[in-house]
């Protein structure tokens, strides 16, 4: 396997000394640092990284992210006996917010698009 396949399949959870949330500035669950994918302005494929907090005031209405609420809710803490529920609703989360960061920046490009009356 090599090292960029690595790269993609990896997301780093943090859950203790979270950032606060970027919207509402409340405390947050869950940190995840995930790799993400783009392109520049010459089309060549790029890969970095992406952060995404999880926030009990802003994200309870997105489904994803609502599961895994209420898994903390119950729990607290994250504990060895339902880790593999953890990390099916971390992946079914990342994946949703990789999916909106996508969607958000190809609307901002169609805007610029239309802005420059390409559209
Ligand atoms: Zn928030």
């Amino acid at each position: 396997m090599t090292n960029e396949q690595n790269l993609e399949e990896t997301i780093l959870l943090k859950v203790e000394d979270t950032p606060p949330c970027p919207r509402c500035d409340g405390a947050t669950l869950l940190l995840a640092r995930f790799p993400y994918a783009w392109k520049n302005l010459r089309e060549e494929d790029v890969l970095g990284f992406k952060e995404a907090v999880l926030c009990p005031g802003c994200h309870n209405r997105e489904p994803a992210a609502a599961e895994l609420l209420a898994l903390f809710a119950v729990d607290d803490q994250v504990r060895p006996e339902n880790m593999d529920v953890f990390d099916g609703l971390v992946a079914s989360w990342v994946e949703s917010v990789r999916q909106r960061t996508v969607d958000e920046e190809a609307l901002s490009a169609e805007f610029a698009q239309w802005q420059r009356g390409d559209l």
